[in-house]
Protein backbone atom coordinates (compact mmCIF):
# COMPACT_ATOMS: atom_id res chain seq x y z
CA UNK A 1 0.00 0.00 0.00
CA UNK A 2 1.41 3.44 -0.81
CA UNK A 3 1.21 6.72 1.16
CA UNK A 4 0.96 8.91 -1.29
CA UNK A 5 -2.10 11.19 -1.10
CA UNK A 6 -3.66 12.69 -3.88
CA UNK A 7 -2.09 16.26 -3.54
CA UNK A 8 -3.44 17.96 -6.82
CA UNK A 9 -2.13 21.72 -6.48
CA UNK A 10 -4.30 24.46 -7.86
CA UNK A 11 -2.19 26.70 -8.75
CA UNK A 12 1.25 26.48 -11.42
CA UNK A 13 3.46 27.14 -8.12
CA UNK A 14 4.79 30.46 -10.18
CA UNK A 15 3.35 33.26 -8.88
CA UNK A 16 3.56 34.54 -5.75
CA UNK A 17 0.22 35.88 -5.85
CA UNK A 18 -1.86 32.74 -7.13
CA UNK A 19 -3.05 30.47 -4.42
CA UNK A 20 -6.15 31.91 -5.60
CA UNK A 21 -5.17 31.36 -9.51
CA UNK A 22 -7.11 28.41 -11.40
CA UNK A 23 -3.98 26.88 -13.48
CA UNK A 24 -5.33 25.61 -17.36
CA UNK A 25 -3.31 23.12 -17.83
CA UNK A 26 -3.73 22.70 -21.38
CA UNK A 27 -2.47 26.28 -22.33
CA UNK A 28 1.00 25.49 -22.42
CA UNK A 29 1.27 25.81 -26.33
CA UNK A 30 -0.20 28.90 -25.93
CA UNK A 31 2.43 31.21 -24.30
CA UNK A 32 5.84 30.08 -22.34
CA UNK A 33 5.54 28.73 -19.11
CA UNK A 34 6.85 31.69 -17.37
CA UNK A 35 4.79 34.20 -18.98
CA UNK A 36 1.01 34.37 -18.13
CA UNK A 37 -1.51 35.23 -21.49
CA UNK A 38 -1.00 38.76 -20.92
CA UNK A 39 2.96 38.69 -21.65
CA UNK A 40 3.42 39.46 -17.98
CA UNK A 41 6.02 37.60 -16.04
CA UNK A 42 5.45 34.07 -13.96
CA UNK A 43 8.23 34.37 -11.18
CA UNK A 44 9.70 30.65 -10.96
CA UNK A 45 9.68 29.22 -7.57
CA UNK A 46 11.92 26.53 -8.13
CA UNK A 47 12.06 23.29 -5.35
CA UNK A 48 15.31 22.46 -4.07
CA UNK A 49 16.78 19.29 -5.83
CA UNK A 50 18.20 16.50 -4.23
CA UNK A 51 18.79 12.77 -5.85
CA UNK A 52 21.24 10.86 -7.92
CA UNK A 53 22.15 13.57 -11.12
CA UNK A 54 21.77 16.30 -8.90
CA UNK A 55 24.47 14.99 -6.96
CA UNK A 56 26.33 14.31 -9.84
CA UNK A 57 25.70 17.97 -11.26
CA UNK A 58 27.09 19.47 -7.95
CA UNK A 59 30.30 17.72 -7.93
CA UNK A 60 30.76 18.38 -11.98
CA UNK A 61 30.06 22.38 -10.83
CA UNK A 62 32.40 22.52 -8.39
CA UNK A 63 35.56 21.02 -10.52
CA UNK A 64 33.53 23.55 -13.26
CA UNK A 65 33.74 26.73 -10.86
CA UNK A 66 37.18 25.90 -9.91
CA UNK A 67 38.50 25.87 -13.07
CA UNK A 68 36.46 28.84 -14.57
CA UNK A 69 37.72 31.02 -11.73
CA UNK A 70 40.92 29.67 -11.57
CA UNK A 71 41.11 29.90 -15.33
CA UNK A 72 42.73 33.49 -16.00
CA UNK A 73 45.72 32.80 -13.18
CA UNK A 74 47.02 29.57 -15.06
CA UNK A 75 49.54 29.64 -16.98
CA UNK A 76 51.28 26.92 -19.37
CA UNK A 77 54.27 27.62 -20.71
CA UNK A 78 54.35 31.35 -19.14
CA UNK A 79 51.21 31.69 -21.41
CA UNK A 80 47.41 32.32 -19.85
CA UNK A 81 44.87 28.70 -20.21
CA UNK A 82 42.77 31.03 -21.96
CA UNK A 83 42.40 35.17 -23.02
CA UNK A 84 40.46 36.59 -25.21
CA UNK A 85 41.74 40.07 -25.59
CA UNK A 86 39.59 41.48 -28.47
CA UNK A 87 40.53 44.81 -27.57
CA UNK A 88 44.18 44.65 -28.14
CA UNK A 89 43.66 41.29 -30.28
CA UNK A 90 45.73 38.59 -28.62
CA UNK A 91 43.95 35.45 -27.89
CA UNK A 92 45.55 32.42 -25.51
CA UNK A 93 43.85 28.69 -25.82
CA UNK A 94 45.72 26.25 -23.28
CA UNK A 95 48.74 28.34 -23.71
CA UNK A 96 49.19 28.99 -27.43
CA UNK A 97 48.88 32.17 -28.02
CA UNK A 98 46.98 33.31 -31.44
CA UNK A 99 46.87 36.39 -33.23
CA UNK A 100 44.47 37.99 -36.19
CA UNK A 101 47.28 36.68 -38.57
CA UNK A 102 45.83 32.90 -37.47
CA UNK A 103 42.39 32.85 -39.55
CA UNK A 104 42.77 29.58 -40.84
CA UNK A 105 43.73 28.31 -37.74
CA UNK A 106 39.96 30.52 -36.35
CA UNK A 107 38.18 29.60 -39.43
CA UNK A 108 39.03 25.92 -38.65
CA UNK A 109 37.77 26.17 -34.48
CA UNK A 110 34.86 28.09 -35.63
CA UNK A 111 33.86 24.94 -38.30
CA UNK A 112 35.11 23.01 -34.73
CA UNK A 113 32.99 24.72 -32.48
CA UNK A 114 29.92 24.71 -34.28
CA UNK A 115 30.54 20.42 -35.65
CA UNK A 116 31.15 19.94 -32.52
CA UNK A 117 27.88 21.57 -31.04
CA UNK A 118 25.98 19.73 -34.12
CA UNK A 119 27.16 16.12 -32.69
CA UNK A 120 26.88 16.75 -29.09
CA UNK A 121 23.08 18.13 -29.52
CA UNK A 122 22.35 15.07 -32.44
CA UNK A 123 23.68 12.74 -29.41
CA UNK A 124 22.63 14.15 -26.42
CA UNK A 125 20.60 17.01 -26.77
CA UNK A 126 21.19 20.48 -24.69
CA UNK A 127 22.88 18.45 -21.71
CA UNK A 128 25.63 21.26 -22.07
CA UNK A 129 23.18 23.68 -21.09
CA UNK A 130 22.40 21.83 -17.91
CA UNK A 131 25.55 20.38 -16.94
CA UNK A 132 28.13 22.96 -18.37
CA UNK A 133 27.16 26.07 -19.57
CA UNK A 134 28.23 29.26 -17.12
CA UNK A 135 25.10 30.52 -16.97
CA UNK A 136 23.27 27.48 -15.77
CA UNK A 137 26.22 26.31 -13.35
CA UNK A 138 26.63 29.65 -11.65
CA UNK A 139 22.84 30.40 -10.97
CA UNK A 140 21.65 26.85 -10.07
CA UNK A 141 24.94 26.09 -7.74
CA UNK A 142 25.92 28.89 -6.96
CA UNK A 143 22.89 32.15 -6.73
CA UNK A 144 19.82 29.47 -6.35
CA UNK A 145 21.59 27.72 -3.29
CA UNK A 146 22.93 30.90 -1.97
CA UNK A 147 19.33 32.18 -2.13
CA UNK A 148 17.75 28.89 -0.49
CA UNK A 149 20.01 29.72 1.82
CA UNK A 150 19.03 33.01 2.52
CA UNK A 151 15.16 32.79 1.76
CA UNK A 152 14.45 29.12 2.18
CA UNK A 153 12.60 26.86 -0.43
CA UNK A 154 10.37 27.55 -2.86
CA UNK A 155 7.20 27.66 -0.53
CA UNK A 156 9.08 29.90 2.09
CA UNK A 157 10.17 32.27 -0.96
CA UNK A 158 6.89 32.68 -2.50
CA UNK A 159 5.57 33.17 1.24
CA UNK A 160 7.79 35.68 1.75
CA UNK A 161 7.13 37.27 -1.90
CA UNK A 162 3.76 37.31 -0.80
CA UNK A 163 4.24 38.86 2.55
CA UNK A 164 3.51 43.06 3.18
CA UNK A 165 7.12 44.78 3.42
CA UNK A 166 8.10 44.17 6.63
CA UNK A 167 11.61 45.23 8.71
CA UNK A 168 12.83 41.59 8.80
CA UNK A 169 11.87 40.85 4.60
CA UNK A 170 13.55 44.62 3.91
CA UNK A 171 16.63 43.03 5.83
CA UNK A 172 16.14 39.47 3.95
CA UNK A 173 15.93 41.11 0.65
CA UNK A 174 18.43 43.67 1.35
CA UNK A 175 20.94 40.77 2.06
CA UNK A 176 20.15 38.58 -0.36
CA UNK A 177 20.95 41.29 -3.22
CA UNK A 178 24.23 43.02 -1.28
CA UNK A 179 25.34 38.53 -1.37
CA UNK A 180 24.18 38.62 -4.98
CA UNK A 181 25.70 42.08 -6.36
CA UNK A 182 29.39 40.29 -4.27
CA UNK A 183 29.00 37.68 -6.23
CA UNK A 184 28.30 39.14 -9.57
CA UNK A 185 31.39 41.33 -8.82
CA UNK A 186 33.49 38.31 -8.41
CA UNK A 187 32.17 36.54 -11.57
CA UNK A 188 32.32 39.83 -13.58
CA UNK A 189 35.82 40.56 -12.60
CA UNK A 190 36.54 36.74 -13.76
CA UNK A 191 35.25 37.33 -17.39
CA UNK A 192 37.35 40.37 -17.27
CA UNK A 193 40.31 38.56 -16.31
CA UNK A 194 39.52 36.11 -19.35
CA UNK A 195 39.39 39.54 -21.61
CA UNK A 196 42.58 41.44 -20.32
CA UNK A 197 44.46 39.52 -18.30
CA UNK A 198 44.77 38.60 -14.98
CA UNK A 199 47.68 40.35 -14.18
CA UNK A 200 45.95 43.98 -16.21
CA UNK A 201 43.15 42.91 -13.56
CA UNK A 202 45.26 43.26 -10.84
CA UNK A 203 46.77 46.37 -11.81
CA UNK A 204 43.41 48.44 -12.37
CA UNK A 205 41.94 47.08 -9.06
CA UNK A 206 45.81 47.81 -7.36
CA UNK A 207 46.17 51.14 -8.76
CA UNK A 208 45.17 54.34 -8.35
CA UNK A 209 41.80 54.37 -9.78
CA UNK A 210 41.95 57.85 -11.67
CA UNK A 211 44.31 56.16 -14.32
CA UNK A 212 41.80 53.05 -14.68
CA UNK A 213 38.32 54.75 -15.50
CA UNK A 214 37.63 53.08 -18.30
CA UNK A 215 38.74 49.66 -16.71
CA UNK A 216 36.95 50.22 -13.69
CA UNK A 217 33.66 51.22 -15.92
CA UNK A 218 33.40 47.94 -17.45
CA UNK A 219 33.96 46.45 -14.58
CA UNK A 220 30.88 47.90 -12.80
CA UNK A 221 29.12 47.15 -15.85
CA UNK A 222 29.97 43.81 -15.96
CA UNK A 223 28.71 43.44 -12.41
CA UNK A 224 25.51 44.82 -12.60
CA UNK A 225 25.00 42.50 -16.12
CA UNK A 226 25.87 39.53 -14.31
CA UNK A 227 23.60 40.59 -11.32
CA UNK A 228 20.92 41.74 -13.79
CA UNK A 229 20.88 37.96 -15.01
CA UNK A 230 21.54 35.91 -12.22
CA UNK A 231 18.87 38.34 -9.91
CA UNK A 232 16.19 39.22 -12.50
CA UNK A 233 16.37 37.39 -16.00
CA UNK A 234 17.32 34.09 -14.85
CA UNK A 235 15.78 31.43 -17.34
CA UNK A 236 15.14 34.29 -19.49
CA UNK A 237 18.77 34.34 -20.33
CA UNK A 238 18.28 31.00 -22.23
CA UNK A 239 15.14 31.41 -23.49
CA UNK A 240 15.39 34.55 -25.19
CA UNK A 241 18.98 35.23 -25.54
CA UNK A 242 20.80 32.32 -26.19
CA UNK A 243 20.32 31.34 -29.25
CA UNK A 244 21.44 27.57 -28.89
CA UNK A 245 18.04 27.20 -27.41
CA UNK A 246 16.51 28.38 -30.34
CA UNK A 247 18.37 26.17 -33.49
CA UNK A 248 18.32 22.81 -31.00
CA UNK A 249 14.73 21.90 -32.59
CA UNK A 250 17.00 21.48 -35.96
CA UNK A 251 18.85 19.23 -34.16
CA UNK A 252 17.22 16.90 -32.85
CA UNK A 253 15.82 13.77 -34.13
CA UNK A 254 13.60 10.60 -32.62
CA UNK A 255 17.13 9.21 -31.76
CA UNK A 256 18.66 12.22 -29.79
CA UNK A 257 18.95 11.01 -25.57
CA UNK A 258 16.94 14.06 -23.83
CA UNK A 259 15.23 14.29 -20.41
CA UNK A 260 11.79 13.00 -21.50
CA UNK A 261 8.47 11.38 -19.99
CA UNK A 262 7.73 8.44 -20.83
CA UNK A 263 3.58 9.02 -21.39
CA UNK A 264 3.57 5.30 -22.58
CA UNK A 265 3.88 4.40 -19.00
CA UNK A 266 2.56 7.35 -17.15
CA UNK A 267 -0.64 8.11 -19.18
CA UNK A 268 -3.53 8.33 -17.96
CA UNK A 269 -2.09 10.49 -15.42
CA UNK A 270 -4.08 10.50 -12.51
CA UNK A 271 -3.91 11.27 -8.54
CA UNK A 272 -2.99 8.47 -6.53
CA UNK A 273 -5.76 7.82 -4.04
CA UNK A 274 -5.21 6.46 -0.60
CA UNK A 275 -5.37 2.14 -0.36
CA UNK A 276 -5.27 2.70 -4.49
CA UNK A 277 -2.88 -0.25 -5.82
CA UNK A 278 -1.07 0.19 -9.27
CA UNK A 279 -2.93 -2.97 -10.54
CA UNK A 280 -6.10 -1.21 -9.66
CA UNK A 281 -5.13 1.88 -11.61
CA UNK A 282 -3.60 -0.02 -15.04
CA UNK A 283 -7.19 -2.31 -14.71
CA UNK A 284 -8.94 1.47 -14.86
CA UNK A 285 -6.63 2.64 -17.86
CA UNK A 286 -4.37 4.98 -15.40
CA UNK A 287 -0.44 5.28 -15.82
CA UNK A 288 2.18 5.42 -13.68
CA UNK A 289 2.01 9.08 -13.59
CA UNK A 290 0.55 10.16 -10.46
CA UNK A 291 0.41 13.98 -11.35
CA UNK A 292 2.05 14.94 -8.23
CA UNK A 293 3.66 17.89 -9.98
CA UNK A 294 7.14 17.24 -8.51
CA UNK A 295 8.73 17.19 -11.79
CA UNK A 296 7.59 20.43 -12.60
CA UNK A 297 8.12 22.01 -9.01
CA UNK A 298 11.84 21.58 -9.55
CA UNK A 299 11.83 22.83 -12.39
CA UNK A 300 14.43 25.74 -12.89
CA UNK A 301 12.50 27.00 -16.00
CA UNK A 302 9.07 26.65 -14.77
CA UNK A 303 8.10 23.81 -17.58
CA UNK A 304 6.12 20.92 -17.49
CA UNK A 305 8.10 17.90 -18.64
CA UNK A 306 4.95 16.04 -19.79
CA UNK A 307 4.51 18.08 -22.81
CA UNK A 308 7.38 16.85 -24.23
CA UNK A 309 10.61 18.63 -25.75
CA UNK A 310 10.39 22.12 -25.10
CA UNK A 311 12.55 24.96 -26.11
CA UNK A 312 13.52 26.34 -22.23
CA UNK A 313 14.25 22.75 -21.32
CA UNK A 314 17.78 22.79 -20.65
CA UNK A 315 18.35 19.27 -19.88
CA UNK A 316 19.47 19.82 -16.36
CA UNK A 317 18.03 16.42 -15.06
CA UNK A 318 15.92 17.71 -12.14
CA UNK A 319 12.48 16.63 -12.98
CA UNK A 320 14.52 12.61 -12.91
CA UNK A 321 15.51 12.90 -9.97
CA UNK A 322 11.88 14.27 -8.37
CA UNK A 323 10.37 11.91 -10.05
CA UNK A 324 12.45 8.86 -9.33
CA UNK A 325 11.47 9.84 -5.99
CA UNK A 326 7.83 9.55 -6.15
CA UNK A 327 8.63 6.65 -8.16
CA UNK A 328 10.54 5.14 -5.08
CA UNK A 329 7.44 6.59 -2.39
CA UNK A 330 4.90 4.68 -4.30
CA UNK A 331 6.97 1.41 -4.99
CA UNK A 332 6.98 1.55 -8.92
CA UNK A 333 10.03 1.36 -10.74
CA UNK A 334 12.26 4.94 -11.35
CA UNK A 335 12.37 5.86 -14.96
CA UNK A 336 9.05 7.23 -15.53
CA UNK A 337 10.94 10.55 -16.17
CA UNK A 338 14.58 9.36 -17.60
CA UNK A 339 17.21 10.04 -20.19
CA UNK A 340 15.64 8.78 -22.96
CA UNK A 341 15.01 9.10 -27.24
CA UNK A 342 12.03 9.58 -28.51
CA UNK A 343 12.08 5.82 -30.35
CA UNK A 344 13.72 4.43 -27.23
CA UNK A 345 9.96 5.56 -25.17
CA UNK A 346 7.63 4.95 -28.33
CA UNK A 347 9.08 2.10 -29.77
CA UNK A 348 11.78 0.54 -26.81
CA UNK A 349 14.36 0.74 -29.24
CA UNK A 350 18.12 1.18 -27.55
CA UNK A 351 20.04 3.99 -28.17
CA UNK A 352 22.45 3.70 -31.21
CA UNK A 353 24.75 5.30 -32.83
CA UNK A 354 22.90 6.54 -36.13
CA UNK A 355 24.23 7.54 -39.52
CA UNK A 356 23.54 11.16 -39.11
CA UNK A 357 26.11 10.95 -36.01
CA UNK A 358 28.35 8.93 -37.75
CA UNK A 359 28.60 11.87 -40.99
CA UNK A 360 28.85 14.41 -38.03
CA UNK A 361 31.75 12.47 -36.33
CA UNK A 362 34.04 12.05 -39.45
CA UNK A 363 33.64 15.68 -40.18
CA UNK A 364 34.18 16.51 -36.53
CA UNK A 365 37.25 13.93 -36.09
CA UNK A 366 38.92 15.80 -39.54
CA UNK A 367 38.23 18.76 -38.39
CA UNK A 368 39.99 18.43 -35.13
CA UNK A 369 43.14 16.65 -37.16
CA UNK A 370 43.28 19.77 -39.05
CA UNK A 371 43.32 21.96 -35.76
CA UNK A 372 45.66 20.48 -33.88
CA UNK A 373 48.10 20.26 -37.02
CA UNK A 374 47.56 23.74 -37.57
CA UNK A 375 48.06 24.44 -34.33
CA UNK A 376 51.25 22.25 -33.32
CA UNK A 377 53.01 23.09 -36.60
CA UNK A 378 52.45 26.64 -36.29
CA UNK A 379 55.68 29.18 -36.26
CA UNK A 380 56.30 31.41 -33.07
CA UNK A 381 56.93 34.26 -35.58
CA UNK A 382 54.82 35.36 -38.25
CA UNK A 383 57.13 37.39 -40.67
CA UNK A 384 55.89 39.77 -43.86
CA UNK A 385 58.67 40.92 -46.39
CA UNK A 386 58.11 43.47 -48.70
CA UNK A 387 60.55 45.58 -50.80
CA UNK A 388 60.76 49.25 -49.45
CA UNK A 389 57.94 51.54 -50.85
CA UNK A 390 59.75 53.24 -53.94
CA UNK A 391 62.74 51.17 -54.28
CA UNK A 392 63.92 49.14 -56.77
CA UNK A 393 67.97 48.17 -56.73
CA UNK A 394 71.15 49.53 -55.85
CA UNK A 395 74.80 49.06 -56.78
CA UNK A 396 77.18 49.09 -54.60
CA UNK A 397 80.60 50.37 -55.06
CA UNK A 398 82.19 46.76 -55.31
CA UNK A 399 79.65 45.99 -58.05
CA UNK A 400 76.97 44.07 -55.88
CA UNK A 401 73.49 44.81 -56.30
CA UNK A 402 71.44 45.55 -53.14
CA UNK A 403 67.63 45.12 -52.39
CA UNK A 404 66.16 47.16 -49.32
CA UNK A 405 63.12 45.49 -47.62
CA UNK A 406 60.87 46.38 -44.73
CA UNK A 407 59.98 43.23 -42.18
CA UNK A 408 57.21 43.02 -40.28
CA UNK A 409 57.71 39.97 -37.91
CA UNK A 410 54.99 39.35 -35.24
CA UNK A 411 56.05 37.59 -31.93
CA UNK A 412 53.35 34.82 -31.12
CA UNK A 413 55.23 33.78 -27.92
CA UNK A 414 54.87 35.68 -24.46
CA UNK A 415 58.65 35.90 -24.84
CA UNK A 416 61.39 38.25 -26.70
CA UNK A 417 62.64 36.52 -29.81
CA UNK A 418 66.16 37.73 -31.07
CA UNK A 419 66.44 37.09 -34.75
CA UNK A 420 68.84 36.82 -37.15
CA UNK A 421 68.19 35.69 -40.88
CA UNK A 422 69.94 34.19 -43.31
CA UNK A 423 69.63 33.22 -47.63
CA UNK A 424 68.79 30.00 -48.12
CA UNK A 425 69.02 29.48 -51.98
CA UNK A 426 71.90 31.94 -52.77
CA UNK A 427 75.20 33.20 -51.44
CA UNK A 428 74.57 36.54 -50.31
CA UNK A 429 74.39 39.03 -47.16
CA UNK A 430 71.44 39.99 -44.99
CA UNK A 431 71.78 43.10 -43.04
CA UNK A 432 69.35 44.54 -40.25
CA UNK A 433 69.41 48.61 -41.12
CA UNK A 434 69.88 50.56 -37.41
CA UNK A 435 71.97 48.71 -34.75
CA UNK A 436 71.83 45.50 -36.58
CA UNK A 437 69.91 43.89 -33.94
CA UNK A 438 66.38 42.73 -34.56
CA UNK A 439 64.59 41.26 -31.39
CA UNK A 440 60.83 40.94 -31.67
CA UNK A 441 58.78 41.73 -27.97
CA UNK A 442 56.96 38.88 -26.66
CA UNK A 443 53.39 39.06 -28.22
CA UNK A 444 53.87 42.42 -30.06
CA UNK A 445 54.74 43.54 -33.64
CA UNK A 446 58.16 44.37 -34.40
CA UNK A 447 59.61 46.46 -37.61
CA UNK A 448 62.42 46.74 -39.27
CA UNK A 449 64.11 47.60 -42.74
CA UNK A 450 66.89 44.26 -44.22
CA UNK A 451 68.98 45.18 -46.84
CA UNK A 452 70.06 42.02 -48.81
CA UNK A 453 72.88 42.60 -51.14
CA UNK A 454 73.90 39.58 -54.00
CA UNK A 455 76.98 39.29 -56.59
CA UNK A 456 75.27 40.22 -60.29
CA UNK A 457 76.53 36.46 -60.93
CA UNK A 458 73.77 35.01 -59.40
CA UNK A 459 71.07 37.13 -61.12
CA UNK A 460 69.88 35.72 -64.50
CA UNK A 461 66.57 37.66 -64.99
CA UNK A 462 65.00 40.87 -63.42
CA UNK A 463 63.07 39.48 -60.47
CA UNK A 464 65.08 36.59 -58.40
CA UNK A 465 63.34 34.51 -55.91
CA UNK A 466 64.52 34.21 -52.54
CA UNK A 467 64.32 32.22 -49.54
CA UNK A 468 65.27 33.78 -46.08
CA UNK A 469 65.45 31.79 -43.42
CA UNK A 470 64.57 33.19 -40.21
CA UNK A 471 66.46 32.08 -37.12
CA UNK A 472 66.07 32.71 -33.18
CA UNK A 473 69.08 33.26 -31.24
CA UNK A 474 69.34 29.28 -30.88
CA UNK A 475 70.32 29.04 -33.78
CA UNK A 476 66.77 27.19 -34.71
CA UNK A 477 64.77 27.69 -38.56
CA UNK A 478 61.55 29.34 -37.10
CA UNK A 479 60.10 30.25 -40.70
CA UNK A 480 61.27 30.45 -44.41
CA UNK A 481 59.59 33.24 -46.57
CA UNK A 482 60.09 34.01 -50.07
CA UNK A 483 60.31 37.22 -51.40
CA UNK A 484 61.63 38.51 -55.19
CA UNK A 485 64.94 40.16 -55.74
CA UNK A 486 65.58 42.58 -58.51
CA UNK A 487 68.43 43.25 -60.33
CA UNK A 488 69.54 44.29 -63.74
CA UNK A 489 67.69 42.94 -66.74
CA UNK A 490 70.68 41.07 -67.76
CA UNK A 491 73.36 41.15 -65.53
CA UNK A 492 75.77 42.04 -67.54
CA UNK A 493 74.05 45.52 -67.94
CA UNK A 494 74.14 46.00 -64.28
CA UNK A 495 76.59 49.04 -64.85
CA UNK A 496 74.53 50.48 -67.21
CA UNK A 497 71.37 49.86 -64.85
CA UNK A 498 74.11 51.78 -62.16
CA UNK A 499 74.02 54.63 -64.36
CA UNK A 500 70.09 55.11 -64.76
CA UNK A 501 69.51 54.51 -61.03
CA UNK A 502 71.75 57.16 -60.26
CA UNK A 503 70.00 59.45 -62.76
CA UNK A 504 66.56 58.87 -61.23
CA UNK A 505 67.60 59.25 -57.96
S1 LIG B 1 12.05 19.88 -17.76
FE1 LIG B 1 13.41 18.76 -16.37
S2 LIG B 1 15.37 18.70 -17.43
FE2 LIG B 1 14.12 20.24 -18.45
S3 LIG B 1 14.73 22.14 -17.45
FE3 LIG B 1 12.91 21.38 -16.37
S4 LIG B 1 13.73 20.16 -14.70
FE4 LIG B 1 15.41 20.51 -16.11
S1 LIG C 1 6.97 13.65 -10.84
FE1 LIG C 1 6.54 11.83 -12.02
S2 LIG C 1 4.64 11.12 -11.17
FE2 LIG C 1 4.82 13.20 -10.50
S3 LIG C 1 3.77 14.40 -12.06
FE3 LIG C 1 5.90 14.30 -12.66
S4 LIG C 1 5.97 12.56 -14.05
FE4 LIG C 1 4.08 12.37 -12.90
Amino acid sequence: MNTLVENQPKTDGHDPHGAAQEIDWADYRDHLTTADKDGNRRWVYAKKPAGFWYEHRTHLSWLLIAVMFAGPWIRIQGNPLLLVNIVERRFSILGQIFWPQDTLIFAVAMLLFFAGIMIFTTAFGRLWCGWTCPQTVMMEMVFRKLEYLIEGDSAEQRTLDATPWTRSKVLKKGFKHVVFFAASFIVGNTLLAYIIGSEQLLHIQLDDPRNHVVGLTFMVLFSLLFYAIFARFREQACTFICPYGRFQSALLDENTLLVAYDQKRGEARAPLHRNETFSQRRAEGKGDCVNCRACVAVCPTGIDIRNGVQMECVNCTACIDACDTIMDKVGQPRGLVRFASLNNISHGTPQRFTPRMALYSVVLTGLISLFLYLVFTRCDVDTTLLRAPGSLFQVTAEGRIENLYTMKVVNKTMHDIPLTMRLENLPGTVRVMGSGEFIVPAAKLAQTSVLIELAPTQLHQANTKLKLGIYNAQGKLLQTVTTAFAGPRESGHHEETEKHENERR
